[in-house]
């Protein structure tokens, strides 16, 4: 395959489906960059990477509600990652780490139910698949990061995840958040 150029439309290419979900339109994207590149080095990387800091924080600003703020954090996590593992080629953990914590949070916050957090390995490396389907309650999940850590021995960056398994009593019953 031959090597991409990134320019801006690269960017606008790879990236207007993702723009568009926070109500930003090519006109924008193509618009701020003319203001954004004057007096600096204009490396689209740069230009991007200005894009996610400025949606992180325009998104924390406008959500009404826990769920909306982790929902748009754990999507704009995903792309960062997605963008320094799959174009600069870095392994990019505390990235990942980042993106798995809004997942919890997201996660936690669209349900009234108890859940238990399951790793999920799937051959990333001796350390993670050490950990495959061990179930923690989620404040240990954000406490600890288990998962994109130091431990992880991954040469391409860890790519487990988590899941959710809903809580139960004694008798079967879901227990609610809420009990
Ligand atoms: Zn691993």
């Amino acid at each position: 395959m031959p090597k991409k150029t990134l320019d801006l439309d690269w960017l606008i290419t790879e990236y207007m489906p993702f723009f568009s979900e926070f109500g930003m339109t090519e006109e924008n994207v193509r618009g701020y960059y003319e203001t954004w590149s004057k007096n600096r080095p204009a490396l689209i990387k740069d230009y991007l990477w200005f894009i996610f800091q400025s949606l992180l924080y325009e998104s924390a600003k406008q959500s009404k509600t826990e769920q909306e703020l982790y929902k748009y954090q754990n999507m704009i996590y995903m792309e960062m990652l997605w963008f320094r593992r799959k174009v600069e080629k870095v392994k990019a953990n505390e990235i990942l780490q980042l993106a798995l914590a809004s997942l919890v949070r997201k996660t936690i916050s669209e349900t009234n139910l108890q859940l238990k957090v399951e790793i999920i390995s799937g051959n990333c490396c001796p350390y993670c698949d050490n950990l495959n389907q061990q179930m923690f309650f989620s404040e240990d999940v954000l406490k600890n990061q288990y998962l994109g850590s130091r431990d992880c021995t991954n040469p391409k960056g860890c790519h487990c995840t988590y899941a959710f398994v809903p809580m139960r009593d004694e008798d079967a019953k879901l227990l609610s958040s809420f009990s």
